[in-house]
């Protein structure tokens, strides 16, 4: 069975959805591996280590998709990209199913299987392939050294014969994956860090971390899932007093505050930043779902009142290996569940199955309901 690797087309995606070690394993497993040539190159893997894994380097996608039972990816296709994808192939990737329906009807229409990464169960037995937390780990830590690198502050407390340097304080709102890696990175560098959230659960994963807690534990803010719920008007306005005085105090904010399938909570506004002192800076994580902040723009870095706010998107592109290397075990650990004796097959009463495939045997499975067993038509 052939498992096709196309370079990445999206602009500034530096990552590729196997690295040479995952090949290697993948290989062993009795698959056969195509890369297009230059598919790992941002990324730091040349062709000859993938070759040296056990892979076929294909000139170009065409040739690498050509026979492929399997396509992985990082990004969702872009439109020529999807009707490359041989008709009946399986695909897996972040496809970003909630803003795709026309993508999800065209693999139907050519009876393409299609996994998101995305919707992935965040349940103990799918950790290994749990590609929205080891993406967001990386972003944690890149948001942080970006900050530190937009500062004109130590993070550490310095004692010098200069005289006494007061350490940074750091501010990371939304302490989920990537607020928790935020917090740790910052405190390694030796800023103090304040935290924030409205899940009870993450007071005690701050503390553990040596930041202080600040947020509002509601009980009601988080579901089944362990994620946050939209919370009201209400509660938002009262986040924001408490914010007021937080963030003008912070030299550095790290905005990581997410709902799943809504705009990002607007945690920050423009009268807050106005409230900070000229030349801290705001790391917006959340940029690609709106910001958490009033005044981000994804993609962008904006000045006001002498306050930068850096709308970081993609962060993970940023440090390709490690996120390649992550990604690959994630996506590698997913194809392999669906593998039996060396071909597919797909177990709808699986959960993990279930949960992530948006669409099969021609039809769009995302935003059906989702029954426990059953049929492919009873899944979504
Ligand atoms: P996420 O990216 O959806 O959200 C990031 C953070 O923003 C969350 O901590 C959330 O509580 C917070 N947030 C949302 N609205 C907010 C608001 N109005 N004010 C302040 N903060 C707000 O979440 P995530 O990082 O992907 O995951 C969240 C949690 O899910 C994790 O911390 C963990 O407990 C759980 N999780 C479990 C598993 C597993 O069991 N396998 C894997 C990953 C994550």
């Amino acid at each position: 069975m052939r498992v096709a690797v196309p370079k990445e087309t999206l602009p500034g995606e530096t990552r590729v959805a196997l690295v040479p070690e995952t090949v290697g394993q993948l290989v062993k497993a009795g698959l056969e591996v195509a890369v297009e040539a230059g598919a790992g190159e941002a990324a730091g893997f040349a062709d000859a280590a993938y070759r040296e894994a056990g892979a076929v380097i294909a000139a170009n996608a065409a040739e690498a998709l050509a026979g492929a039972a399997v396509v992985l990816k990082v990004q969702r296709p872009q439109d020529a990209e999807a009707d490359r994808i041989p008709e009946g192939a399986t695909l897996i990737g972040f496809l970003q199913p909630a803003a795709s329906a026309d993508l999800l009807r065209r693999f139907a229409e050519r009876r393409v299987t299609a996994f998101a990464m995305e919707l992935v169960p965040r349940i103990t037995r799918a950790q290994k392939m749990d590609a929205l937390s080891s993406q967001a780990t990386v972003a944690g830590y890149k948001a942080v050294l970006v900050g530190a690198n937009r500062i004109g502050k130590f993070f550490p407390m310095l004692m010098t014969a200069a005289g006494t340097v007061p350490p940074a304080r750091v501010l990371v709102l939304g302490a989920g994956v990537a607020g928790l890696q935020a917090i740790a990175t910052a405190r390694r560098l030796g800023a103090i860090v304040q935290a924030f959230d409205i899940r009870p659960a993450a007071k005690e994963q701050v503390e553990s971390l040596g930041a202080t807690f600040v947020g509002l534990t509601l009980e009601e803010a988080e579901d089944t899932g362990g994620y946050a719920k939209q919370v009201s008007e209400d509660v938002e306005k009262k986040e924001q007093e408490l914010l007021t005085r937080l963030v003008a105090d912070a030299d550095v904010v790290i905005t990581t505050a997410q709902v799943p399938g809504k705009p990002a909570p607007r945690l920050i506004s423009a009268a807050m930043v106005e409230g900070m002192r000229p030349g801290s800076v705001i790391v917006d994580l959340a940029a690609d779902t709106g910001g958490n902040c009033e005044l981000t723009q994804a993609g962008k870095e904006v000045t006001h009142g002498g306050v930068t706010i850096i709308g970081l998107t993609n962060a993970a592109a940023a440090l390709p290996v490690n996120a390649s290397q992550m990604y690959s075990r994630n996506i590698a650990a997913l194809l392999l569940h669906l593998v039996k004796d060396g071909a597919l097959h797909f177990d709808f009463d699986d959960e993990i199955t279930r949960q992530c495939c948006v669409a099969h045997a021609g039809e769009v499975l995302y935003g059906k309901p989702r029954a426990p067993a059953g049929a492919p038509g009873a899944a979504g």
